[in-house]
């Protein structure tokens, strides 16, 4: 096979360039001022407070609907980033870089499973269980990520079968980022694992988006808001939102 100059001149470029290119870390910057969201929830304990205090109103809704319904018959539904684990580092080094969330990174960043928890997470995760529920996590974290997930959730104490049943990804490429299709079949993979007619009772999420859509008033939406650090918050300012 012969290669035509065209093609040998990028080839020749291509090398030189990567002779020239700086090492891709760069030394610690301290000087850098984090965003505003990521600094509070890095830095501001009122974040894990909010959060607590958030979770702390689920399980007194939850410790209801178990006073009302046999064990086994409900579920709740949580979103998994900044709702169940906390990736704050992650934005932390990508601000350090002066760079943004890119899909490379940010699946780097969920091989490593070093995620921890948000406060009050495990513990109503635990309670749920106790008072004979299940929990469903329902996650826009890519179906190739599921296992490196799973092993995160694993190190910080949640686990398969003893913790959560149902762990629904979104499938790369074409999945849906919208959760309803997924949402809908939290039930029936249950009722296949030997649960029958179970029904979610709440969701439980950081964006006005994890639940199901268009908004339902009979659903009941838990919302921890991160600042505005991802996506779209529950409200402008850091807060509890309930309804
Ligand atoms: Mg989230």
């Amino acid at each position: 096979m012969t290669i035509s100059p065209f093609l040998k001149s990028i080839f020749v470029a291509a090398a030189l360039a990567a002779c020239t290119t700086p090492p891709a870390t760069t030394p610690q910057d301290n000087s850098f001022a984090l965003s505003e969201g990521v600094d509070w929830v890095a830095n501001n304990p009122e974040w894990g407070e909010k959060a607590e205090e958030v979770y702390a109103l689920a399980t007194d809704y939850v410790e209801e609907v178990a006073s009302e319904r046999p064990a086994n018959s409900w579920a709740v539904v949580l979103d998994i980033d900044e709702t169940v684990l906390n990736n704050v580092d992650y934005q932390i080094r990508r601000e350090r870089l002066g760079e943004g969330y890119t899909p490379e990174s940010w699946s780097n960043w969920t091989a490593e499973k070093s995620a921890t928890l948000v406060p009050g997470a495990k513990e109503f995760i635990e309670r749920v269980n106790a008072l004979g529920g299940h929990v469903a996590l329902v996650t826009n974290r890519a179906d190739t990520q599921q296992l490196w997930t799973e092993e995160n959730l694993a190190a910080v104490g949640l686990e398969r079968n003893e913790d959560f049943r149902v762990l629904l990804t979104k499938a790369e490429p074409d999945g849906a980022s919208e959760k309803d299709a997924r949402y809908e079949l939290v039930p029936a993979m249950l009722a296949v694992q030997g649960y029958p007619d179970v029904e979610i009772v709440a969701y439980i999420g950081d964006n006005r988006y994890d639940r199901p859509m268009p908004v339902r008033e009979e659903d009941k939406f838990f919302c921890i808001d991160q600042g505005g650090m991802y996506g779209t918050p529950c409200a402008k300012d850091p807060q509890p939102v309930m309804n």
